[in-house]
């Protein structure tokens, strides 16, 4: 199963919101990484056939989506990131619900909701009104939305916006648990929910592809590039503006600053323990740190 994608663009007003996206995904978790505005629900709003893409093309197995319309819309599984919820309908009454949107009958629904209640751990609130639901426990119910008709694509727009740390790794969690033999594409802007998942990470910034590539290899194309100092409180806030970049960590011993580039800064050490993703996103997305 390929899900390709060929030079794909897309501008509001003047606006490149989507600028020559190329790149082909196979059964995995990509994690779609980058700051707002640089294009990742643009991207996702282009592949599930949501906005009408400028240039370029997207292929199921080979295939373009447009002349294929209803059979790949049905291999889909779209979580967006502004969605919203019956504060009426009861959990389950909500999958109810958007089964029968998609077009799943009854009968086979039934089985289907209450299996992917308990794999997202709401069995037990499925009856209570969605409008009593905490953030975690709205984004568990949408993400089983998603997954209703056991999509081999499925596509998640920032499925940990707004919950809070416990949250997120729940929900990160159930994401790994179902993910297996589909194409998931998760959107973020926080490194770590898709350190431990992702088995590709797209870095995207203005619309465009920075590097993608697997943890891993992310990880090991910047090392030796991270310097650090300690600094005392006044130093930091000169030395952040100086270099516009930077992560500060709080030691035992005092602050550190945390520099990620090409060249090493005046007074600042190799950092010789082991790097992480965040460091990957502080050295291509430096100013954003501070
Ligand atoms: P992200 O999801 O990474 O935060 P988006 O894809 O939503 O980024 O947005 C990319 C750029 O396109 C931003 O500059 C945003 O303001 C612009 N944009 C997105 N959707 C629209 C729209 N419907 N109308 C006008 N501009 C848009
Ligand atoms: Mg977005």
């Amino acid at each position: 199963m390929t899900l390709q994608i060929k030079d794909l663009s897309k501008t509001y007003g003047k606006k490149k919101a989507l600028e020559r996206f190329s790149y082909t995904f196979d059964e995995g978790v990509y994690g779609i990484l980058g700051p707002n505005g640089s294009g990742k629900s643009t991207l996702m709003n282009l592949i599930t056939d949501n906005s009408k893409r400028e240039t370029g093309q997207v292929l199921y197995n080979s295939r373009d989506i447009l002349p294929l319309g209803e059979p790949y819309r049905a291999t889909l599984g779209y979580m967006p990131q502004q969605q919203g919820l019956y504060e009426e309908f009861s959990g389950r009454k909500f999958l109810y619900y958007m089964a029968n949107l998609k077009g799943l009958r009854r009968k086979e629904a039934k089985g289907r909701i209450e299996e992917l209640l308990s794999i997202v751990g709401l069995t037990d609130d499925a009856h209570r009104k969605t409008g009593g639901y905490s953030g975690g426990m709205k984004q568990r119910l949408l993400l089983a939305q998603a997954l209703l008709s056991d999509p081999k694509i499925l596509i998640l727009d920032e499925p940990t916006a707004g919950l809070d740390p416990k949250e997120r790794i729940r929900i990160r969690s159930y994401i790994a648990r179902i993910a297996k033999n589909k194409i998931v594409l998760l959107s973020t802007h926080i490194v770590q929910d898709i350190e431990s998942i992702a088995t590709q990470v797209i870095l995207l910034k203005d619309g465009k592809l920075l590097v993608a590539d697997s943890p891993s290899n992310l990880i090991a194309s910047i090392c030796g590039k991270a310097y650090e100092r300690y600094c005392a409180a006044e130093e930091m806030t000169q030395l952040q503006e100086r270099y516009q970049m930077g992560n500060v960590y709080l030691r035992q011993d005092g602050e550190v600053l945390r520099l990620v580039g090409d060249s090493k800064p005046e007074g600042f050490a190799p950092v010789t323990q082991p790097l992480g993703l965040e460091d990957v996103y502080l050295y291509y997305y430096p100013s954003l740190m501070v």
